[in-house]
């Protein structure tokens, strides 16, 4: 695969992509370029160029100049990936799909179609203007697109009753790493004919193709909503009565988790004297079309949760200052020095207590500060370290950690952020040579020169020591495997 080295080829190709979309379209060195080349972490690579096509034949032509090039193609949503996604490790065209925005909601088949670039929260605007819902809510759905959704199978905080994105996802549109254009379903939401190829495309990160088009489904929208804020004393105790609400038949629109470290980010935001000795909160919410009985569900819920200081929202007002503190996490953490690393493991919802458990002791072993959020009710874990400079050289031991033990648990190393760069180096502990094999041959198959997205989901260097030389402004330490030692990483 040519990196564009050779200015000659750069400047060729760069005049063949200016005729697809337009000099206009084609963002070059120097005209605000450096904004490609980064997601929401701390990873950052200089592309070639960038391209901003308007159609899916435009999205077909640039990757037709890519592959006769043989120059690699990353495909962009918003950038909100918190793994690396879409960093162009390899250089080569970063492909947003942000001019890609129709939305057409179908009331009478119940379904949306919409470009790639179409941000998720408009998406469901659209469907609640007819009274529908677009249930995957990413907390980053104010930014994220549809297109980057489908690409990393994302959920959020209504997956607990509702499913992630690959359960509404029933049409796709894709550009092939050849240039051809690839439809697969359409609106019909039953079919048993073939293969489910449609679902390969969901989850493979922008390594199997690039999704122009999305077909989903949409549900009818609960009526009434009931929110909750539960707090516990101890850390432990919050995980087991989310095993506890579900075990007993509760069936929650969300059930959120914040920790003592997560709670002190977001402190202006809790209902006021809300008591400070909380280890952990959750955040509650019941739904349907029966008011009364939303209500008295969610308090049934409540009982059952047990928990030492506990709010229920009186008015819609109150139900949106609840639903701040958990928002405002994401914030808060994307208004900080980049110096963060987001985990996002799952584990089978009644080994809950023991992941947080051991959270805790790994944060108190290596001196890290781990912050705790998570969509509880999915067993998922976002267990997010927040590093000093100098602490550089323990956060990847400490992720691996993390991850070994999510397995460990029966879990998984990623439920909803994908593998990116940040941790295909770990695929191989979660699918095994022969998953990952597997993979491979697919990848071979669909994209034969490598072309779509390099150096992601597939494993490349020593487990122990992913990431680290990514990261901008890093020193090897030459104690550190003593350090580790001690530290038992
Ligand atoms: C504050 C914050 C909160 C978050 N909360 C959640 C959460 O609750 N749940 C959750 O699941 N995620 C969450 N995320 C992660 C992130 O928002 C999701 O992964 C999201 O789906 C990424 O969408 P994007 O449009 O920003 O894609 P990008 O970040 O631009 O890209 C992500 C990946 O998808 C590929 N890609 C993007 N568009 C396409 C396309 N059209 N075709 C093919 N490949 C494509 C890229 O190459 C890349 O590999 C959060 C992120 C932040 C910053």
């Amino acid at each position: 695969m040519k990196i564009c080295e050779d200015g000659a080829v750069a400047g060729d190709l760069l005049g063949r992509l200016a005729s697809v979309v337009g000099e206009r379209w084609l963002v070059r060195d120097g005209d605000g370029l450096e904004e490609y080349g980064h997601d929401a972490t701390f990873m950052e690579s200089a592309p070639l160029c960038a391209v901003r096509p308007a159609s899916t034949e435009e999205v077909a032509a640039v990757v037709r100049e890519a592959a006769a090039a043989g120059v690699p193609v990353v495909a962009r949503g918003a950038g909100t990936s918190l793994v690396g996604g879409p960093v162009p490790l390899a250089a080569g065209i970063v492909l947003s799909l942000d001019r890609l925005t129709e939305i057409e909601i179908d009331v009478p088949n119940t379904v949306a179609v919409a470009g790639a670039g179409v941000i998720t929260e408009a998406l469901d605007a659209a469907a609640a203007a007819h009274g529908l819902m677009y249930p995957p809510d990413p907390a980053s759905y104010g930014m994220s697109t549809i297109g980057g959704n489908v690409a990393c199978n994302s959920g959020g905080m209504r997956c607990v009753k509702y499913g992630v994105t690959a359960d509404y996802v029933i049409g796709l549109t894709v550009v092939l790493a050849s240039g051809e254009v690839l439809r697969l379903g359409g609106k019909l939401r039953k079919r048993a004919s073939g293969y489910r190829t449609l679902q390969l495309f969901v989850g493979s990160e922008g390594t199997l193709g690039i999704v122009t088009e999305v077909v989903v489904k949409l549900i009818p929208r609960p009526r009434f909503q009931a929110t909750a804020m539960v707090g516990f004393r101890r850390l432990e105790e919050a995980g087991q009565a989310v095993a506890r609400a579900l075990a007993a038949g509760h069936f929650p629109a969300a059930i959120e988790i914040l920790d003592r470290g997560a709670l002190e980010l977001v402190a202006d935001k809790l209902p006021p004297g809300f008591e400070p000795e909380l280890e952990a909160v959750l955040i509650v919410e019941q739904d349907g079309n029966d008011e009364e009985f939303v209500q008295l569900d969610l308090m049934k819920m409540v009982e059952v949760l047990g928990g030492a200081d506990n709010r229920i929202a009186q008015s819609s007002n109150e139900r949106e200052r609840l639903w701040e503190a958990r928002r405002s996490f994401g914030k808060v953490l994307m208004s900080m020095p980049k110096n963060f690393f987001a985990e996002d493991v799952a584990v089978p919802i009644g080994q809950i207590p023991e992941m947080i458990r051991r959270v805790q002791a790994l944060a108190a072993r290596t001196g890290l500060r781990i912050v705790t959020v998570g969509h509880a009710g999915d067993g998922n874990l976002h267990p997010t370290i927040l590093f000093e400079d100098a602490q550089r050289d323990l956060i990847s031991a400490a992720a691996a950690q993390i991850f070994r033990d999510a397995l460990e648990l029966g879990g998984s190393i990623s439920a909803e952020h994908g593998l990116g760069a940040l941790k295909r180096d770990y695929a191989e502990l979660e699918h095994g040579a022969l998953g990952l094999d597997v993979m491979r041959r697919l990848k071979r198959m669909l994209d034969p020169q490598g072309i779509l997205n390099p150096h992601k989901v597939f494993p490349e260097q020593p487990a122990d020591d992913a990431f680290l030389e990514s990261m901008p402004g890093w020193v090897p330490e030459p104690d550190r495997r003593r350090r580790k030692a001690e530290l038992g990483l």
